[in-house]
């Protein structure tokens, strides 16, 4: 690529104050919150509208250079990162909140908005934007629109593709076009559904239209402390089976709650081998009425202490605490990869049990703190990569913990996606045919194979290797041993 004649074509699209080449300015996009990968960009662009997202993309199309969209870059599975270079599309910049329709219960918003600077628009006339993935205060809804992202309110609320109803997109070739709208059951093929959660491999979102909600009447958190992760586990699986569909149960472990309480001092008792947070919500009577049988589930499964939050402050301290999880790792170690797969709830006790048995095997502390209730699991492995050989043991150990997720009848990723990570992962779950199926539908949409490359299907589908190769190593050692 001719670096200087393109940053120059790109100012006349942008402006000068929305292109970065200087390499001290790039070095901000050469990871995102997975850090075990890099790559660098050789140009970054910050447009701020559709029409300048599509004059970008249109030179990438003409001139053949790779490209990738980036919204906040939290992501946890290096899809953000430009693994062949190129140009990286920061979207930071589009980051209104265009049109609040709360009579029809709608909103329209451009993608690099703050997930949470959504509801904060919403909530003086009471209502709020559900998708509230645990990076909330700094994630992007273009990239969870990409990630198709969860959060604890999973459970009840569903993930992202349930709230979002349309999509206006640039295609890889520059063309602006337009899927789904406000009604709930648009004509034609469900384009909107597609997009949602393709990693942004399709196009790039410029506009997002959500469903927005009523905030509940009421809302109760309760507390679970518990001696054992099995009594835990076996709660979260009561709790559903009886019929109960709370809007959010999380579970930590004693190692997160070390680095909670350290971090952010959010109440958990230090001596809990777990805690679980269960959280209901809706009308006042359902809700009173539902607080009784979960503490008697909580009961029958030998929790030491439960407690129901005695006001709004102490609700929102508990999230705090588990929603600053991650960021508390700092506390106990100097660094974590974090694993996100999913298995089937019933299966919690075992899973538990072997990430165990394996944090012993590899001589790796891990920390666990998930979403218990939608059975996605976030073992965080701790390493100190200083230490000879420790990041390695840290993926090999990742790979064994996906591996025996899909062999439990679960999946390879719950809510952080395929990206760089875990593209060599997926013959575990898809055969030949199935993969090829996926690359057609990319083909469609991406014919040049620009936008996103390296991500989402294995290596070898691209003739070779690419991007950083510890992944594909710690799952051949895996599988060469199963
Ligand atoms: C502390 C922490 C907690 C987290 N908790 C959760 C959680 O509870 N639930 C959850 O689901 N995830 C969670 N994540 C992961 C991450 O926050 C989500 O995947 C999030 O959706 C990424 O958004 P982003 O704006 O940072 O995207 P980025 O990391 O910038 O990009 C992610 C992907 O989206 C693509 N993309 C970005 N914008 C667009 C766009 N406009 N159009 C097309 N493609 C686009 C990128 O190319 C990339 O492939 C967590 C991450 C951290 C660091």
């Amino acid at each position: 690529m001719d670096k200087e004649r393109i940053a120059r074509e790109l100012i006349g699209i942008v402006g000068s104050d929305g292109v970065a080449t200087d390499p001290g300015e790039l070095r901000v996009y050469e990871t995102d919150g997975l850090t075990i990968f890099k790559a660098m960009p050789d140009i970054v662009v910050l447009p701020r509208s559709a029409e300048q997202v599509a004059g970008v993309v249109k030179v990438c199309h003409r001139e053949r250079i790779p490209f990738v969209a980036r919204g906040a870059g939290t992501g946890l599975s290096g899809g953000a990162l430009p693994v062949d270079g190129g140009i990286l599309i920061g979207l930071n910049r589009m980051n209104r909140v265009l049109d609040i329709d709360y009579e029809n219960q709608r909103a329209v918003v451009e993608p690099g908005l703050v997930n949470v600077w959504l509801t904060n628009a919403l909530a003086p006339r009471g209502y709020y934007y559900s998708p509230d993935p645990a990076s909330q205060t700094a994630c992007s809804i273009g990239g969870n629109v990409a990630e198709n992202s969860g959060g604890p309110r999973t459970p009840k609320y569903g993930v992202t593709t349930n709230h979002v109803l349309g999509l206006e997109v640039v295609l890889p070739d520059g063309d602006i076009v337009n899927f789904g709208g406000r009604t709930l059951d648009p004509l034609g093929y469900d384009l909107t559904g597609i997009f949602v959660g393709s990693e942004g491999t399709f196009g790039i979102a410029t506009k997002v239209i959500v469903r927005i909600m009523r905030t509940p009447e009421a809302v109760k958190t309760l507390m679970g402390v518990f001696e054992t992760i099995e009594d835990a586990s076996n709660t979260v699986s009561e709790i559903v089976g009886q019929g109960i569909v709370p809007a959010a149960i999380e579970m930590m472990d004693n190692n997160s709650i070390q680095a909670v309480e350290k971090g952010v001092a959010a109440g958990y008792p230090l001596d809990a081998v777990a805690v679980l947070l269960v959280e209901v919500d809706g009308p006042k009577e359902e809700v009173e009425a539902l607080v009784g049988p979960i503490i008697e589930v909580c009961k029958a499964n030998h929790v030491r202490e439960v407690r129901v939050a005695k006001d709004e402050n102490e609700r929102l301290l508990l999230w705090k605490g588990r929603k600053a999880a991650f960021a508390a790792m700092g506390q106990i170690s100097p660094e974590y990869y974090v694993q996100d797969s999913v298995i089937p709830r019933t299966k919690l006790p075992p899973v538990m049990k072997l990430i165990g048995e394996l944090s012993q095997k590899y001589g790796l502390r891990v920390a666990n703190v998930f979403h218990a209730g939608d059975g996605n699991l976030h073992p965080l492995i701790l390493y100190n990569s200083a230490n000879e050989g420790e990041l390695r043991k840290a993926e090999e150990m990742g790979a064994e913990i996906v591996k025996a997720c899909v062999e439990m009848g679960g999946s390879l990723t719950g809510e952080h996606g395929i990206g760089l990570e875990k593209r060599d992962f997926m013959p575990l779950m898809f055969n030949d045919d199935d993969l090829e199926a996926m690359r057609k539908i990319k083909k469609v949409f991406d014919p040049d194979g620009l936008l996103n490359p390296g991500k989402i299907f294995p290596a070898a589908m691209r003739g070779g290797e690419v991007g950083p190769a510890g992944q594909r190593e710690a799952l051949d050692k895996v599988l060469r041993r199963a």
